[in-house]
């Protein structure tokens, strides 16, 4: 490859990293200014201080642009820093990003895969280059709790295979963003003069299921049925029939129902070793704010947990409870679907009572011990509701989920503050930690997000060539992440590991997939060679050696 080609490979570009040496022996010499080569470790240290001061949009168009051109500094920065980059480009950054993404000044990155090329999707796959083993697709109409955002929502599937990179250990040339542009409901973005997108209502019924076959069939026909498909940010009535339909038939998994499922499970089994919480599943009731994927994807996980301690599965049903927009949900309460359905339990008259009456009032009635927020209600978990669960529990669990942050059921100090330092809280978006007055030192909130779970499960599912996804592997993935939460984060109330230690909790999540594809017979590829130290060696690292 000449020089001139090599700086303008984003793999193999190294900048003013290049050495005198390859300097001269890949006729780069003029390319690069004759100054002292920088060291990858300065290159980094730059690169933060220089985003540090910018706003939000910006930060996110500079990462874009230095992804574009130099991968190894990109993923070297955010693997060495990712508590402070994963927030830059993924929740809650790649928000913002999102819904202005049609303004923002980015190189293009995924493939767009309109409507208007049905009947000749695989030839659109065909433009991509690169050896694909992930896919993240979405039709963003549920882009994370901000709804549909057209063909604007590609700053997800990108910012989820770039956590599959910095997280994951997943090369970057294996992954793969799409977006299924079948169209936006929202007029105001629809119709904005930069919109990226196609000018149509979305695409629904027969015509968008066969349109979503078309791109199923396309991807396992060109790369084959070990290629990992993980859907992202579809709207709920499309989510979980989606993932019934193709579960069995490639290699997929629905991230907003079995990721989230996965992590909330984990942060909950995690909990169970602090003092003052009821110590076993069993003893617990669970209250869902929020009946969509998210909410239902937690409780079917954890429904599974308590079937394989030998509660009997509906027993272990009621002890999962759900609040949606109409109120509490219960066996016949009109408007229930047919997902809700197995949460909707037999009540009694005084429970019928306050089901309209507010959260509040639920939790009178039903006295549970933990509340899960996955909602999108930014304040619906208010000081009487936080207050209340501190009455009820000594040591209450309240997970506010939604993202991006400006969703949040109600913040970490909020949380603290109200049940005296009580609560164990847990947020899908980042929230720094609290001290409360009188209180020696911080509270620390655990990131209730799935970056703890799909970049691990992804490399376990590839290194395996598991054909299928089985709901077995998110409960190991959860059983594996509570493990890696030692007792110094319990004892400052977090449930989660430290996020700077994403990538060694992915080695153990991918190890753990990696048998239980063994397990249930489900591995392509020789699993038995693969202990931690090796898939841990395995995972893309560029800086690796030189940070
Ligand atoms: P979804 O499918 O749209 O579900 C939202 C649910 O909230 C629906 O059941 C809806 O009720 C209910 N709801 C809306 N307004 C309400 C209100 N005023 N009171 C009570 N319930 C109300 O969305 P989702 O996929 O479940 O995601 C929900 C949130 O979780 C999003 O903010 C998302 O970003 C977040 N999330 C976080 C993670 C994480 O890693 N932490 C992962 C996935 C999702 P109806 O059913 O009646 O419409
Ligand atoms: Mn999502």
């Amino acid at each position: 490859m000449s020089g001139y080609a090599l700086i303008r490979d984003p793999a193999l570009n190294r900048g003013r990293r290049f050495t005198p040496e390859q300097r001269k022996a890949d006729a780069l010499v003029g390319l690069v200014p004759s100054g002292r080569p920088r060291s990858l470790r300065e290159e980094v240290t730059r690169l933060l201080t220089k985003l540090k001061p910018l706003p939000t949009l910006i930060r996110y168009e500079m990462l874009m642009a230095v992804l574009d051109r130099d991968e190894q500094l990109f993923f070297a920065t955010a693997q060495a820093n990712l508590p402070k980059v994963l927030p830059m480009i993924y929740t809650p950054a790649v928000g913002d990003a999102c819904v202005n993404y049609s303004d923002l000044e980015i190189p293009m990155r995924g493939l767009w895969i309109g409507f208007d090329r049905k009947g000749s999707v695989r030839n659109v796959l065909d433009n991509w280059v690169g050896d694909v083993e992930v896919i993240v697709v979405s039709d963003c109409e549920r882009i994370l709790g901000l709804g549909d955002l057209g063909a604007q929502g590609m700053g997800i599937p990108v910012g989820k295979l770039l956590l599959y990179s910095a997280c994951g250990g997943i090369h970057p040339n294996k992954c793969l963003p799409v977006v299924l542009d079948v169209g936006c409901d929202r007029d105001d973005i629809r119709t904005a003069e930069n919109y990226i997108g196609l000018d149509q209502k979305r695409v629904r019924g027969p015509e968008y299921d066969a349109f979503v076959d078309e791109f199923i069939n396309a991807v396992v026909d060109k790369y084959g049925k070990t290629c990992l498909i993980q859907f992202e940010d579809f709207g709920t009535r499309n989510a979980l029939p989606l993932l019934e339909k193709y579960r069995n038939r490639v290699c997929c998994f629905n991230d907003d129902i079995q990721g989230t499922a996965s992590v909330g499970l984990a942060g909950v089994l995690s909990a169970l070793r602090i003092d003052g919480v009821p110590s076993t599943l069993k003893e617990h009731t669970f209250l869902f704010l929020g009946a969509g994927s998210a909410g239902l994807g937690i409780a079917m996980l954890i429904v599974l947990a308590l079937v394989r301690e030998g509660v009997p599965e509906e027993e272990a049903r009621r002890q999962c409870w759900f609040i949606d927009s109409k109120g509490l949900i219960y066996d016949g309460r009109a408007s229930v679907t047919d997902a809700k359905r197995p949460f909707a339990h037999k009540v009694e008259e005084p429970v019928k009572e306050v089901a309209d009456k507010g959260l509040l009032e639920v939790i009178k009635a039903l006295n549970p011990t933990a509340l899960i927020g996955v909602s999108t209600i930014k304040g619906s978990f208010s000081e009487d509701v936080i207050r209340e669960m501190g009455a009820r529990n000594k040591r209450p669990l309240i997970f506010a989920l939604s993202n991006p942050t400006s969703k949040a059921e109600c913040t970490a100090e909020e949380a603290y503050t109200y049940t005296e330092g009580r609560a164990i809280y847990a947020s899908g978006s980042p929230f720094a930690p609290v001290s409360l007055p009188g209180r020696e030192g911080n509270l620390v909130p655990g990131q209730g997000n799935n970056s703890y779970i799909f970049p691990g499960l992804g490399f376990g599912v590839t290194i395996s060539g598991a054909r299928h996804v089985p709901e077995s592997m998110l409960l190991v993935a959860a059983d594996t992440l509570s493990k890696l939460v030692d007792d110094e984060q319990l004892a400052v109330s977090c449930v989660y590991p430290d996020l700077n230690s994403l990538m060694d909790v992915s080695a153990h999540i991918a190890y753990a997939v990696c048998q239980e594809a063994k397990a249930e017979g489900l591995n392509e590829k020789p699993v038995d060679h693969l202990d931690f130290k090796t898939i841990r060696h395995m995972m893309y690292e560029p800086g690796r050696g030189e940070m």
